[in-house]
């Protein structure tokens, strides 16, 4: 299984890192894992279009992870054969944020729909809305649903991503807790959203320091990653963001914690599971 950290930015705009979105790869099936700013763009970059996803899996529904849901299903729409189907799961509350995307979009549906002789229907997205203990699959990848703490942010979700080989956390927002530990246990690697605490206390911004108490630090996440045993701990949604090249700095924070591979880099940086040594 391989990771592409698609977009590894935050609701801050940041010039060169777009919102938070993962891509997850095992063969020919490639699933995204939330669809942040300029999701599309990144999927491109990585040599993706939308029409090939196999499905969206959402962690939770804060803007910064869903602001660009909707170009995922349009251009996914547009550029498949009649008939395609995008699957999307999420937390409840996944199917009015769709349905809610889907009238927006209604005057371009139509214009769409009357301009394309091959264009019969509106996009057909399927939401499935996930509890934690659930399970589904997509393609050969199998997902298990588990419970995070981004508080007062609910109900927000982790996955564990298994191909049959590899098995991936990816863990959206949030802070340590208990179920995320049981999650986490014995996978291969693990993504964590993170945040900067000493960084972001040093500045003088009331609604900024709001943000310390529902996300994990590079230090919590280094924690969860050590007392999970992964392999690999991978850093994304860097709040404050780190100008490029010194992500090192982050996963140097990290490193008193947690003694396994740590990645942290740019939009479009890969993990891959299949070549690189556990
Ligand atoms: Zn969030
Ligand atoms: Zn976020």
């Amino acid at each position: 299984m391989k990771i592409t950290l698609l977009g590894t930015g935050s609701p801050i705009p940041d010039p060169h890192r777009a919102g938070p979105s993962s891509l997850l790869t095992s063969g020919s099936d490639l699933v995204l894992v939330d669809a942040g700013r300029g999701v599309v763009q990144r999927l491109v970059a990585a040599g993706v279009f939308p029409a090939f996803l196999r499905g969206v899996v959402l962690t939770h529904l804060h803007s910064d992870h869903i602001s660009d849901l909707n170009d995922v299903i349009t251009t996914h729409w547009v550029m498949s054969g009649p008939g395609a189907e995008l699957p999307i799961f999420g937390p409840p509350g996944t199917q009015r944020v769709v349905s809610a995307a889907l009238d927006m979009l209604a005057p371009d549906i139509g214009y769409r729909v009357a301009h394309h002789d091959d264009l019969h229907t509106a996009p057909s997205v399927v939401v499935t809305e996930v509890l934690p203990g659930q399970t589904f699959t997509l393609g050969e990848m199998s997902f298990v649903v588990g419970s995070t703490d981004h508080r007062p942010v609910e109900p927000t979700v982790a996955f564990r991503v298994s191909d049959g080989t590899h098995t991936v956390v990816m863990a959206g927002d949030g802070v340590p807790c208990e179920s995320l530990d049981a999650l986490t246990a014995g996978a291969d690697a693990y993504v964590q959203t993170v945040v900067r605490e000493d960084l972001v206390a040093a500045i003088p911004n009331p609604r900024l320091q709001d943000i310390l108490d529902y996300h994990s630090t590079v230090v919590q996440a280094a924690q969860t990653a050590a007392r999970a045993g992964v392999a690999h701990l991978v850093l994304t949604h860097y709040v404050p963001a780190p100008f490029q090249g010194t992500e090192l700095e982050w996963a140097s924070a990290a490193r008193q914690y947690f003694s396994g591979n740590i990645v942290a880099g740019p939009d479009l940086t890969v993990l891959d599971l299949s070549t690189t040594a556990q």
